[in-house]
């Protein structure tokens, strides 16, 4: 990971090892701080437990860090992730939920794991949890083992094969609808935004739905985006009255996601998503 590109001050999509990043909450925002990203979303997936240190890290670096969570979501939508920002990390109901999804994300791990076993993949569990080091569990942590043992080249190739979906060694997720992570956002007081549009099956089909259910924002700013791709984006903001948001997707394992600041998001986007807090 060099760090010498130029970066916009900007990025609310990013992650830690408190879910499958690999950079520490305040190494991440020591490595923004760095590339002059001033204000910084930490969104892990499932789980606010990497919040205050980012918090505390921030504050002496002078980047403001927004609270938010991934929220990934099973359905026949493809992959639907819904952003929600502005939640509360002492917000004790909404952590009694998250937790749910965590320990879904912990057995549906353990199962993958035992599948690897039986189609001859020697990773152990044990090893797998080293690797997450207490963050929120999922496929990159396997797709790691898998690499560490030589069974794939890169990182990436797992999760084109051995951990695809549909392959043998897979296993579907148990967690919220889109529909049930916007409620849930919008039932502790965030702003649900709609992750990489690009991985929805039936985005037009879906996006109405979810603005029913009180979705604010739409990731038409995104690294794998295309420029069309982003004016779609910008379109089906017009149209729904959705905030055009974006974030780099940073994960800091492979070469999943761009670096930190990577993706231009406009100024005006943080108040534009602020306001759109209920009781704001
Ligand atoms: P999971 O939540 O366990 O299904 O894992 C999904 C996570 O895997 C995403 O949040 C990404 O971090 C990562 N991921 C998904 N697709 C890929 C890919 N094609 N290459 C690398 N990482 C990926
Ligand atoms: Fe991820
Ligand atoms: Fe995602
Ligand atoms: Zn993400």
């Amino acid at each position: 990971m060099d760090s010498l590109s130029i970066a916009y001050p900007i990025d609310l999509h990013t992650h830690s090892l408190r879910s499958d990043g690999a950079l520490s909450p305040a190494d991440l925002i020591r490595r923004a701080a760095d590339r002059g990203v001033s204000v910084l979303s930490l969104s892990d997936h499932d789980t606010l437990a990497g919040v205050a240190e980012a918090v505390a890290a921030g504050d002496a670096l002078g980047v403001r860090v927004i609270p938010a969570s991934e929220l990934n979501t099973e359905s026949e939508w493809g992959d639907a992730h819904v952003l929600g920002y502005f939640i509360d990390p002492a917000d004790q109901p909404l952590e009694a939920r998250l937790r749910w999804l965590r320990e879904n994300r912990g057995r549906r791990i353990e199962l993958m794991v035992e599948k690897l076993n039986q189609l001859g993949y020697s990773v152990s569990l044990d090893r797998v949890l080293e690797i997450a080091q207490g963050g929120a569990l999922g496929r990159p942590h396997l797709a790691e083992a898998l690499l560490e043992k030589g069974y794939v080249r890169s990182y990436e190739e797992s999760f084109d094969t051995i951990l695809a979906k549909g392959s043998p060694a897979y296993v579907a997720r148990v967690g919220l609808s889109p529909l049930e992570a916007v409620a849930l956002v919008r039932t502790h007081g965030g702003v649900p935004s709609l992750a990489h549009p690009g991985t929805v099956v039936g985005l037009e089909a879906l996006l109405p739905k979810m603005v029913a259910a009180g979705l604010a924002g739409i990731e038409a700013y995104y690294g794998e985006h295309s420029p069309e791709m982003t004016e779609r984006c910008l379109a089906l903001a017009r149209t729904h009255g959705l905030v055009p948001t974006g974030g780099s997707d940073f994960h800091g394992r492979g070469e999943h996601g761009v670096d930190l600041g990577a993706v231009f998001v406009p100024p005006e986007t943080i108040e534009m998503l602020r306001s759109r807090r209920v009781n704001a």
